[in-house]
């Protein structure tokens, strides 16, 4: 096994030995330089090692797969009568079509044709697309398995086989799958794993299956990258309160932002209440049919519709740029989402703000993703709109010695006098 690489160094794309046209596009796209990740990924694949990456959302993770395997197309192009030699798996159909549109981006100036095969697509038009033999297909799991089954898609001329969020992939399921696509693709000469952690035994037990000799690479994002997002939360009494201090933000301070909300009814009413309001809003579902979806999403891409309201479901792997804020309008169950959600904004070096507006029954999660974050959040309010309700007592768990070996955890409720939280949130307008 290589050491682990997190040194962070920033080239230039220029000197990434990538040929012209490829800078050209990634200058078109506008990126000056390449992030953390890319800088550490790309000379390592383009020597053609598998890599196993430790990249969450937001890194440019999918320049640092798209751009050393196209380099390596390039470079040995195709025999007349080969197919498809780069696959890519993604857990999701948006970001297949994200990934998908980066591709067609990165290669605006070379010759290489690009392909995508989801689910909720219908089948004629994936046939027309694997009729094509492109030269890299963007594909979910489960759909291009159906077309391997059958025989309308054939691995063998595979090359690169590269998985986008792993973690993700394993959690919606898509293990065995992905497996028998990789016994599939068993020519191939390199493999990529990209995940937003390598904690856990499944990423890393589906990497020892899948990936060989790899090496490892932990992009530390550099400062830049980090500390870009803002968070902060407003304390709200009651749901009149909350759509209150939303709408104060949509009309003050957000330039675009997704709302996220924990249910489909809830959806549905913030939407409603938002249009009586005269915003021009968006929104994001699960289940949803997928010209739907796409519709919503390219109007708020475009910057047609600035609002986006959306479940954590729907949202899955949407990538926009520009998000000035993420509102969470209902905190998340996990710390996890949360992070997920909040990634959204503040993209690659950009700037952006969270805010979460946080009902009392619900202010437990702040101390939760503060300590998982290991960030604090600052507290606000709005002039007019402060809360009647002072933060609850915080609950915290403290470890007892028990009979000088083992600890028990016992919960202790805090005094209000040694609540670490402000009693009230500090006055600044937000
Ligand atoms: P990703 O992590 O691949 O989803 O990328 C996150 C966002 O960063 C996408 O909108 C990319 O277009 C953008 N991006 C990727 N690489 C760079 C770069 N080197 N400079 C600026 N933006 C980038």
């Amino acid at each position: 096994m290589h050491p682990i690489i997190n040194e962070t160094k920033l080239f230039m794309f220029a000197q990434l030995d990538l040929d012209d046209e490829l800078c050209r596009a990634v200058a078109d796209m506008g990126y000056e330089r390449p992030t953390s990740i890319q800088s550490l990924v790309i000379p390592q694949a383009m020597e053609g090692k598998d890599v196993l990456a430790d990249a969450p959302t937001g890194t440019g993770k999918t320049a640092a797969f798209l751009l050393p395997v196209c380099q390596y197309l390039l470079d040995y192009p195709r025999k007349d009568d080969s197919s498809t030699r780069v696959l890519i798996l993604v857990p999701t159909r948006e970001l297949a079509n994200q990934v998908f549109e980066q591709a067609v981006a990165i290669n605006k100036y070379t010759h290489l044709t690009c392909g995508v095969i989801t689910g909720g697509i219908n089948y004629g038009t994936d046939h027309e697309t694997l009729s094509k033999n492109c030269d890299i297909i963007v594909a979910t799991p489960g759909r291009l398995f159906e077309h391997i089954e059958q025989e309308k898609f054939d691995c063998q001329d595979i090359e690169s086989l590269i998985l986008d969020e792993a973690d993700r992939m394993l959690d919606m399921g898509f293990s065995s799958i992905v497996h028998q696509i990789a016994g599939e693709a068993k020519w191939r000469k390199q493999s990529m794993l990209f995940s937003a952690t390598l904690e856990g035994r499944g990423v890393r037990q589906f990497a020892e299956e899948l990936l060989k000799d790899p090496i490892t690479v932990s992009a530390d994002p550099s400062r830049k990258e980090k500390n870009k997002i803002i968070q902060w939360y407003h304390l709200a009494d009651n749901l009149k309160h909350k759509d209150a201090i939303l709408v104060h933000h949509l009309r003050n301070t957000v330039e675009s932002c997704i709302v996220f909300v924990k249910t489909r009814d809830r959806l549905h009413n913030l939407k409603d209440y938002l249009f009586s309001q005269d915003f021009k809003v968006t929104f994001l579902q699960g289940e949803m049919p997928q010209d739907k979806r796409n519709s919503a999403l390219a109007s708020f891409k475009s910057g047609e519709t600035k609002i986006l309201i959306a479940t954590d479901v729907a949202a899955r792997g949407i990538d926009v740029q520009d998000i000035s804020h993420v509102i969470n309008y209902d905190m998340p169950r996990g710390s996890d989402t949360y992070v997920h959600r909040i990634g959204r904004t503040g993209r690659a070096g950009a700037k952006g703000t969270a805010i979460s507006i946080v009902e009392a029954h619900d202010f437990d999660k702040v101390g939760k993703v503060e300590r998982y974050t290991k960030e604090p959040f600052k507290a606000r309010f709005i002039e007019g709109l402060r809360p009647n309700n002072k933060p609850p007592q915080v609950v915290k768990k403290k470890k007892v010695k028990v009979s000088g070996k083992k600890t028990k955890v016992k919960r202790k409720t805090k005094s209000k006098k040694k609540t670490t939280r402000p009693a009230s949130p500090k006055s600044n307008e937000a």
